[in-house]
């Protein structure tokens, strides 16, 4: 039997539903999902591994205008991403203008087949659908799939569509690997999608997450972690009046870790500032922007 692997790369507009379809494929959660943009900062790998097949994934962070330093380094990996793959999934939601990502899709240059998933088909018509097909039908595409990545509908398709484009080759990883980044990483992670949910305006914007201790103890796992924001303000929001929203913001990062690694944990959180972390270099190479 043939045996098939590479790389995949998810790419398209923030919001379109790429860190949904990433764990959505694999079974598991490993990229944060939050309805605001810019969830996702960082490009982590999702390991599928299958007989005959492994398929490593990689979520991007959505195509935006570097604003600062932060999105410039974001758009790099999304750069890098476009340049590297054996197949490129581009991404977009069915509600969206299908005109302006074909605009950006075209400026990639992606050389990769390209799979165009239009994500999200739950919440629009047969008819919007063949319209999304005809905006894109003059693009050399290897194939359109509509999907819904929270309904989970079509995506054996996708992926025999993209097993079909893989070249054959031996497996890349250890069939047991699920990605490559660090449990610390996940875990900063998650406390980042909580931050998200529960925080309103710039703060999940100007905060980031450095988990400082993993630990596992006999019981339980023992984990500190810093949030970083930019002011003394943002400090004090993050605290909430005597300190009422950090306590939620660890009792439900707690909960949400403690699902993850299917131990009980033990979570200790610290607020610190540091004045404009996300134009410094120093300071986004400490949190793992590299
Ligand atoms: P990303 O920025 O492209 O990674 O998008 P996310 O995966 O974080 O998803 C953005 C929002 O779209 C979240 O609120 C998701 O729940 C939602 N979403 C993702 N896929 C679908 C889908 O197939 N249908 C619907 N209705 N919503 C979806
Ligand atoms: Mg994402």
């Amino acid at each position: 039997m043939t045996h098939r692997a590479g790389f995949v790369n998810i790419l398209g507009k923030p919001n379109a539903g790429k860190s949904t379809l990433l764990n959505a494929l694999l079974g598991e959660k490993l990229a944060i999902i939050s309805p605001k943009v810019q969830t996702t900062r960082h490009r982590i790998l999702g390991i599928l591994t299958q007989p005959g097949y492994q398929i490593v994934f990689s979520d991007t962070p959505g195509i935006i205008e570097p604003g600062y330093k932060l999105h410039e380094k974001m758009m790099r990996s999304v750069k890098m991403a476009a340049e590297d793959a054996d197949v490129a999934l581009l991404i977009i939601d069915a509600t969206d203008k299908p005109e302006d990502s074909l605009a950006i899709f075209s400026s990639l240059g992606i050389k990769a087949p390209r799979v165009l998933v239009i994500n999200k088909m739950e919440l629009v018509s047969e008819e919007e659908l063949a319209h999304i097909r005809s905006v894109f039908e003059k693009e050399a595409l290897a194939a359109i799939i509509p999907v819904s990545a929270l309904k989970q509908l079509h995506l054996d398709k996708l992926l025999a569509e993209i097993i079909r484009l893989l070249p054959e080759s031996p497996a890349y990883y250890p069939e047991d690997m699920l990605t490559e980044k660090p449990m610390r990483f996940f875990i900063g992670e998650l406390i980042r999608e909580k931050i998200y949910a529960l925080y309103h305006e710039e703060i999940p914007y100007h905060s980031t997450v450095l988990v400082n201790q993993f630990e596992e103890k006999t019981t339980l796992t023992k984990i500190t972690a810093d949030i970083i924001v930019q002011r003394e303000t943002q400090k004090a929001i993050i605290l909430g009046e005597k300190g009422k929203a950090i306590k939620r913001l660890g009792t439900l990062s707690r909960e949400s870790i403690e699902a993850f690694i299917d131990r009980k944990v033990f979570l200790e959180l610290h607020v610190r500032v540091r004045d404009k972390w996300r134009d410094k270099e120093n300071f986004l190479r400490e949190y793992g922007y590299h």
